[in-house]
């Protein structure tokens, strides 16, 4: 296969930059979604959006109805195609098909979402520098998934020049709210991977964190189950009736920190964190209204199982201290998968065409870290027989995913679309 591109870098950096200004949380990525929508109908896609690629009825953790609604407004003020968001109908991420005429066979995967956490106006960060940062408060891409998002709509755009020659259907999916895990679920359930036998997924940085550098595949990854907790206790006088009150901010501390404490796993890695908390109204109001935000992980989907049961039993208990009724809402769930060697084999011989990738820097199976909603999308192929991947794109990274600095090296954006490019060639010539 010759690969002469006809999407530019200083495109690719282009529609890099715009996605990385209008960073968007999971499941709000309205202005993200419209953008690639109206990009790929204007190249001659068919492109699906709404309740055909996504099964409401699975949907965890989608943000509050005024947190929507503003971020939709702030979409539309931003130049988001009101006709598209109308199409959307209030569901982000979109499907695209190269061959549709074509039996379901090969899909890539890319997620768009952006991290919960306020990106640096610093000097020294590049976006702040360069002029296309978050224009999006407490939305920020900080975790490369600007970058995907760049890198499937290169790919889906250089794809078209090699339709003619596909001997099966090429589906290109891009996944809202990937962080959290809640965006894959849904789609699995509507289908969008039904009859697919060949999955690649890519992730900037992970593990390979130099430039050059290519990993194939991954394993040990961490089950995750996301979770709100809440607490409901009563309010009263701190001075006259403290007496009368329900603390739920003591059920709520109490909670954190035995959290915190439940014993490792002897079998393999647990992870646990209270990363948010709200309560309390005033100095002098005992608070009647608490609420954690949390995660447990492990290494496999028993381990984390263990962990979240134990996660329960410690707010069950700790309601119990301080009198309190509680509710536990499961925000985002997902399990560990690990890369089949086929297809390992298949990234590591196609990355050998793509000069940017140096032989030296090339590891086979790689280790993950944290989770990825991927794995939801591998799982469902490996089930019907499939075979699927997860890479790691390498680049230097001046700090880790999800600081508030995190930014990767442009540069990789163009050999990225390639890389894929030939996967999904390679992909489609098998059976
Ligand atoms: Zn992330
Ligand atoms: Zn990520």
């Amino acid at each position: 296969m010759s690969f002469t591109p006809s999407v530019s870098q200083e495109k690719l950096v282009e529609y890099r930059r715009a996605f990385h200004q209008h960073a968007e949380s999971g499941l709000s990525e309205f202005w993200t979604t419209a953008y690639l929508a109206k990009e790929l109908a204007a190249a001659g896609f068919d492109v699906k959006v709404g309740h055909e690629i996504f099964d409401v009825s699975k949907r965890m953790g989608l943000p509050d109805e005024a947190t929507q609604q503003a971020r939709l407004e702030a979409a539309l003020a931003q130049g988001a195609d009101p006709e598209w968001i109308a199409r959307m109908d209030g569901i982000t991420g979109l499907v695209v098909d190269l061959r549709p005429d074509l039996p379901m066979h090969t899909v890539l995967r890319f997620d768009i979402d952006a991290v919960d956490v306020d990106e640096s106006a610093a000097n020294e960060h590049l976006p702040a520098r360069e002029g296309f940062r978050s224009i999006n408060n407490c939305e920020c891409h900080a975790c490369a998934h600007d970058g995907h998002a760049t890198i499937g709509l290169g790919t889906a755009l250089e794809m078209l020049r090699y339709k003619d020659q596909l001997k099966h259907n090429v589906r290109i999916i891009f996944e809202p709210a990937e962080e959290g895990s809640r965006g894959a679920a849904p789609m699995v359930s509507a289908g969008v991977v039904e009859g697919a036998k060949y999955f690649f997924a890519a992730h900037i940085g992970v593990n390979a964190q130099q430039d050059h550098a290519l990993v194939c595949g991954t394993q040990g990854f961490l089950a995750t189950t996301k979770f709100d907790v809440e607490f409901f206790g009563r309010a009263s006088h701190s001075g006259a009736d403290p007496h009368e009150g329900k603390n739920s901010l003591l059920a709520a501390a109490s909670a954190t920190l035995n959290m915190h404490a439940i014993p490792r796993h002897g079998r393999g890695n647990t992870r646990v964190t209270v990363g948010r908390v709200e309560s309390g109204t005033g100095r002098n109001v005992i608070p009647s209204y608490a609420k954690l935000c949390c995660e447990t992980r492990g290494e496999s989907t028993e381990i984390n199982e263990y962990m979240f049961e134990k996660a329960k039993l410690i707010v069950e208990h700790s309601a119990g201290m301080y009198e309190q009724d509680y509710k536990i809402t499961v925000m985002g769930k997902s399990d560990t998968a690990v890369s089949d060697w086929p297809m390992i084999e298949l990234v590591k011989k196609v990355s050998e065409d793509v000069p940017y990738f140096h032989r030296d820097l090339l590891v086979e199976m790689g280790q993950g870290f944290g989770s990825d909603d991927a794995n939801a999308f591998i799982q469902a192929i490996q089930k019907q027989g499939g075979y699927g991947t997860y890479a790691q794109i390498g680049s230097y990274l001046p700090v880790g995913h999800h600081n508030q600095r995190f930014d990767f090296n442009e540069d990789l954006l163009q050999p990225a679309v390639e890389l894929c490019c030939r996967m999904a060639m390679a992909m489609d010539a098998l059976d």
